[in-house]
């Protein structure tokens, strides 16, 4: 079996093409855009990538984008209070933080400043929380953007074993959270898993989000099996492959995402989806 690629890029395109139509609908009908802040702090080179394609994705979207890039000696308290800030400004509805932050800074306080209801990354506890009761506000954007990937191959995967590889704050616990809401059997596998090969060999659908590259061996993925590699690593050479080998993966699965061209642009059309969401609840409340 060869298998199928599964292709965010594609997929994000579209999302993002039907977003722009919307907001430009919405504008014309005397609406405001959108308003996403993205802050970055320091000058890490995946960073700036990853923000530079944030803004870009918001003027393809029609997205009003505001950008704060912060010197890596700013103080945690300088932070905090543009966040205060932020929350404040009834012109942006989702407030970004670029992770990973400098070492003197610490991430979890930062998440909890910002509103939850502004908290378009989903990443806040509130919810988290609400994930974990089957009660999604905003999703976190890459094991959401995950789930609208396997919604693209089939309608349901209810009973379906799905196993995840990585069990971090930001994406390998939502994830299990999202599979489970989705009536998958999950298994969360992390650095003290023992035995990891038979684990992934019972996955009906794998999702790799460790950051190690080749940590999943193709040899171990059940045939037929969906695989989805969250995982982003640059080789020595420069390119950047998943946490899934890659060529051999494919002779077993069904599908199988690419890395880059998988789930990283699904992130991207996710954190606007959810800024247009966060829109609508300050539009409501508005009255
Ligand atoms: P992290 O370092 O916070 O977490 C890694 C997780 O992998 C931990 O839970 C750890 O226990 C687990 N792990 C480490 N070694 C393992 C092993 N040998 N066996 C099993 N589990 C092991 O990383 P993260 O922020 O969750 O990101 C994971 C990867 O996903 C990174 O490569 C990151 O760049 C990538 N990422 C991609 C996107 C995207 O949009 N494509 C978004 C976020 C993160």
């Amino acid at each position: 079996m060869s298998a199928q690629i599964l292709d965010g890029k594609a997929l994000a395109d579209q999302r993002i093409s039907a977003l722009a139509g919307q907001v430009e609908r919405r504008v014309a009908g005397g609406g405001r855009a959108p308003g996403l802040a993205v802050i970055l702090v320091g000058d890490d080179p995946a960073s700036a990538i990853y923000v530079r394609n944030k803004r870009r994705a918001c003027e393809r979207a029609g997205v009003y984008s505001v950008s704060h890039d912060l010197p890596a000696a700013t103080p945690q308290g300088d932070l905090l209070e543009l966040i205060a800030r932020l929350n404040d400004d009834a012109r942006v509805d989702g407030i970004l933080v670029q992770a990973p932050l400098p070492a003197h800074i610490d991430q979890q306080t930062v998440v909890e400043a910002i509103r939850p209801d502004k908290d378009v990354d989903g990443f806040h506890p509130y919810n988290i929380g609400r994930l974990a009761v089957r009660k999604p506000a905003l999703r976190p954007c890459t094991p959401y953007g995950v789930m609208l990937l396997l919604a693209s191959i089939a309608a349901e995967f209810k009973g379906r074993h799905a196993v995840v590889v990585g069990a971090s704050n930001h994406v390998g616990r939502p994830m299990g959270l999202e599979l489970l809401l989705a009536g998958c059997t999950v298994t969360t596998c992390h650095r003290f898993t023992r035995d990891l090969a038979s684990h992934v060999g019972q996955a009906d659908i794998l999702v790799a989000a460790a950051g190690k590259s080749g940590l999943v061996a193709g040899r171990w993925i059940k045939e037929g099996a969906v695989v989805i590699d969250v995982g982003i690593n640059r080789l020595p050479d420069g390119k950047l492959c998943g946490d899934v080998e890659f060529d051999a993966a494919r002779e077993r699965a069904a599908w199988i995402t690419p890395v880059p061209g998988g789930v990283g642009p699904m992130t991207v059309a996710t954190l606007l989806e959810n800024t247009w969401q966060a829109m609508l609840v300050h539009d409501a409340a508005a009255g």
